[in-house]
């Protein structure tokens, strides 16, 4: 079949396996030119197939020379409609990984559920023994609680209503959005969604299962921002749950101190994703961001940010700021970066974004994403979905 992009608002519902392998294949690349570094042996990604978890399990495979078990939500192709990239990913991240020699082995369910983390389990004793790092990624829209009832995180702000300008990723406009205000029950849903409960949950499950090895790390994915995403990110329903997520890494610290388990909130940089295009405000920022970082010589994708936390920043003596966090974001968060997105923020619009933005840049990653866009694929030949 051939296999064409159909783009949806902020979303595209196919994917390519071949565009995917590209993905993969590229990333994999980027990393074995880099010299391996002496790393965990026996990692864990929770939310592995994509994104930041996808460049977690790439980066610690190629670079510390580690076996990897993986989690991830995907749906298969089924008829004529195609799987979703994260399984086209892990599919070929599967095959190139084992054919390099490494042991590579994934799930696909639901990452919250007891039965996912019992089936983990029974892969680790079988293979591991134990594991010493587990890397929690998982950015999901809704989970599903042990009781059956299911909760729904929200995008939304906490207090007042926020109006600024996003960009309408069908036409490319900038227009002005306001984001409404979250509910408390949907402030308390997104913090299970996205908060730290299912983290401290993995851990207390593996740890009491005896599958994860002293001293081992544990880590899991946050984003601050500046100012300008501060209403709709940091102090919104979302932020609430990554201050919960922060809450959690402090007290793992002290929980599993006896077995000297080490958590890290490690603050990334801003980029797409298929989660973070679905937030208002942020692509707008992100392409603004993409530009003025190009220009200054600093532009990051998955892959550069997993490679500067897992080769530069972990290893040693774990580089963190004063509340112990890792920041990837610390390019993003130069004054000099900042300052001028500010200054082009204000005066941005329809017309000039093209030119003060890198929407090239915003959607040639977002089509990457699913496996399209690369010049060395043919994308009218039949693939095999
Ligand atoms: P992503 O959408 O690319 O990846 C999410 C992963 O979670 C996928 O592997 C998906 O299959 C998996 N997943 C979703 N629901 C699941 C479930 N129920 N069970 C098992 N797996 C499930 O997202 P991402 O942007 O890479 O986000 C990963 C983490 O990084 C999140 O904590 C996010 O907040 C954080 N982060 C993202 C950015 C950004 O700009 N994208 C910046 C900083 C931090």
């Amino acid at each position: 079949m051939v296999v064409e992009p159909k783009v949806k608002g902020f979303i595209c519902t196919t994917a390519h396996p071949k565009g995917c392998e590209e993905s993969v294949r590229r990333q994999i690349e980027y990393i074995k030119k880099k010299p391996q570094v002496e790393g965990a042996k026996k990692v864990l990604v929770i939310g592995s197939s994509t994104g930041y978890g996808l460049a977690s399990r790439i980066a610690v495979t190629y670079g510390y020379g580690a076996d990897t078990i993986g989690v991830a939500f995907e749906r298969e192709a089924k008829g004529k409609r195609t799987a979703t990239a994260g399984y086209y990913n892990t599919q070929a991240f599967e095959k190139i990984a084992t054919e390099d020699g490494y042991f590579a082995k994934s799930f696909n369910g639901d990452g919250f559920s007891k039965e996912m983390k019992e089936e983990v389990i029974t892969c680790i004793k079988e293979n591991f023994g134990q594991v010493d790092m587990i890397v929690y990624s998982m950015a999901a829209p809704r989970r599903t609680l042990a009781d059956g009832t299911t909760v729904s995180s929200v995008l939304k702000t906490v207090g007042e209503p926020f109006t600024n300008r996003t960009i309408d990723l069908r036409t490319n406009e900038i227009k002005e959005v306001t984001v409404p205000v979250a509910t408390e029950e949907e402030i308390e849903a997104t913090i299970q969604v996205m908060g730290g409960e299912d983290w401290y949950d993995w851990i207390k499950t593996l740890t009491d299962a005896g599958v994860v090895k002293e001293n081992a790390i544990t880590l899991a994915y946050s984003y601050i921002g500046p100012k300008v995403t501060h209403p709709i990110y940091k102090e919104g329903s979302i932020g609430q749950a990554k201050k919960h997520l922060y809450d959690t890494s402090v007290k793992m610290n002290q929980d599993f101190a006896n077995l000297g388990l080490k958590a890290y909130i490690s603050v990334n940089k801003a980029l797409v994703t298929q989660s973070s295009s679905a937030i208002p405000i942020v692509p707008l920022y992100i392409s603004l961001l993409y530009r003025v970082m190009k220009e200054a010589g600093l532009h990051e994708g998955c892959i550069e940010q997993m490679h500067r936390l897992f080769l530069e920043k972990l290893p040693g003596d774990v580089e963190t700021d004063e509340k112990g966090r890792i920041r990837l974001d610390d390019y993003e968060m130069r004054p000099e970066i900042q300052d001028r997105i500010a200054e082009i923020w204000d005066n941005v619009d329809t017309e000039s974004i093209g030119k003060l933005g890198d929407i090239e840049e915003y959607w040639s990653e977002f089509y990457h994403m699913f496996g399209f866009g690369y010049d060395n694929i043919d994308y009218t030949e039949d693939v095999e979905i």
